[in-house]
């Protein structure tokens, strides 16, 4: 009899899937719904939580009846959308609030008031965070001071991320985070990966609401019968960064990772030291087993893919994403073209809020091709960027291993292994945060006793991209590109 299949619930931001995982890897079926989105004010991005919990649900069990019934499933891992916060009751089990998602601004101002006060240096060094609304913890305190039946609830009051409100639903009333959530709140100290009472009480965030922190691996209960008819075991849970960390079998001090989306998102393997960065990055907690907590340093592009999408949907210059690969080959260079892809302001390592994009160097001569190629190679100069502020940091990326959609471009990728100077890997199936929380969940499961190993089973195959740029050409890109950030 083959070997039972890992089911994973990957909970995005505008979709929840569910994946069914063999033990060797291979994916076996997907069941995808979309979530909505709800925009009441400008900044202000809202999800339903009871919404999310039915969605996941029915994904959940199309996959269960694909592995046959609960019995054939070995074990669940649970990957999320982080920093969203839901508000519930402990009662009832319902959402007290509409869910406050992670892009959601509403908080600046306590943010501001905050950092006027002085307490950023201080919080960083407790959290390894800025202070922005991106984090959860304004946004409890914001749900206390706005939401009625929030401030009403006292102590029925359950707060969490997305994993600990789909945990309280699967097994009926289980209050967990795993940590590499709770380090997105900011209400944890990442050195002692427990709440700080102090950072509870800085954000009027009352302790007795917080989840109980967890490891990445459990076992941390399993769900009731009436989900999916006979219980199954919950083995894996992890924020979907951290997760697409794992799935790219970056284990290892220096293994660096970066996820091309909408945006783009590069963390890199710390081992076990507590990250503090001198240069804007943000310190994370990556994964807490028994014994043993290893960290990373994470940056964030706000614009990556957002950016093909705009040259498609408002500019108009390619009719697909993918067409931007063949415009780039078209052309031998960007024709003297460059692009500061500052649109939605700059974020780190330069965190230029204020920033306008621009496009740079056009003549009669520049064609449509020039200026796509030229908004590709900006990718790369941002990522170039940013592996400066790791090196500076301690931490120089030894190779990167990318994913997301726009790592779906074979151009994309060579010209990253150049500016880089590094070697670009890319696995074959570029769904790494699933594959992540399905490694996680079959070490908890027992399939295999280590993520090394089950690295080594499930990790899919890559194919590698070795920088073949001449040196000259590179300097002058990379001159070109500083010239254009001292003028933004
Ligand atoms: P997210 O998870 O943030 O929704 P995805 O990982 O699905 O994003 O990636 C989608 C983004 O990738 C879109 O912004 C799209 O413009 C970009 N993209 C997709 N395919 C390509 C391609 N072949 N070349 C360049 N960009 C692409």
């Amino acid at each position: 009899m083959s070997e039972r299949p890992i089911l994973v619930l990957d909970e995005g931001t505008t979709s929840t899937r569910a994946m069914l995982y063999a033990p060797d890897g291979r994916r076996l079926g997907m069941a995808q719904a979309d979530l909505s989105q709800y925009y009441p004010r400008p900044g202000w991005v809202e999800h339903d939580a009871a919404e999310i919990w039915d969605r996941t649900l029915a994904c959940a069990r199309d996959m269960v009846a694909l592995a046959g019934g609960a019995d054939r499933v070995a074990a669940i891992g649970i990957t999320n959308q982080r920093e969203t916060v839901v508000a519930w009751d402990r009662r009832t089990g319902e959402p007290l609030a509409p869910a406050i998602v992670w892009q959601d601004r509403r908080t600046a101002d306590h943010c501001a008031a905050l950092r006027e006060a002085g307490k950023e240096e201080a919080i960083q060094r407790r959290t390894g965070l800025v202070i922005d609304p991106y984090f959860s913890a304004t946004k409890m305190r914001w749900l206390l001071d706005h939401a009625p039946a929030v401030a009403a609830a006292g102590s029925a009051l359950a707060f969490g991320t997305v994993e600990s409100w789909l945990m309280w639903k699967l097994t009926g009333g289980l209050h967990v985070s795993d940590a590499s959530n709770a380090s997105r709140t900011q209400l944890m100290a990442l050195d002692a990966a427990d709440w700080d009472r102090g950072l509870c009480d800085l954000f009027g965030v009352p302790p007795h609401a917080l989840p109980e922190i967890v490891d990445n691996i459990g076992p941390f209960g399993e769900t009731q019968d009436q989900w999916f008819g006979r219980p199954i075991p919950i083995r894996g849970l992890m924020g979907d960064q951290q997760a697409a960390t794992i799935g790219q079998a970056c284990l290892t001090p220096g293994d660096a990772k970066a996820t091309l989306g909408t945006g783009a998102f590069v963390l890199a393997h710390m081992g076990s030291s507590v990250p503090v960065s001198r240069h804007r990055l943000l310190g994370t907690l990556l994964c807490r087993l028994p014994g043993e907590t290893s960290y990373a340093l994470e940056g964030s592009l706000f614009v990556a893919g957002s950016l093909i999408q705009w040259l498609r949907d408002e500019l108009r210059l390619i009719a697909t994403a993918e067409e931007s690969e063949a415009m780039a080959r078209s052309v031998p260079d960007s024709g003297g073209v460059a692009m500061l892809p500052a649109l939605a302001g700059l974020g780190a390592p330069h965190w230029r809020a204020d920033a306008r994009g621009a496009i740079h160097g056009l003549t009669l001569g520049t064609k449509r091709a020039h200026i796509v190629r030229a908004a590709l190679e900006s990718l790369s100069h941002q990522l170039h960027d940013l592996a400066g502020a790791f090196a500076a940091d301690g931490m120089p990326w030894r190779a990167l291993c990318i994913d997301g959609g726009m790592s779906a471009n074979d151009w994309i990728a060579q010209d990253l292994a150049d500016i880089l100077q590094l070697r670009v890997d890319r696995p074959a199936d570029v769904e790494t945060t699933a594959r992540g929380a399905a490694m996680l969940a079959a070490v908890g499961a027992g399939l295999f006793p280590s993520l090394a190993e089950a690295a080594g089973a499930m990790g899919a195959e890559r194919r590698s991209f070795a920088p073949a740029l001449p040196d000259d050409v590179r300097g002058e890109r990379l001159g070109r590109w500083q010239a254009l950030l001292a003028s933004a």
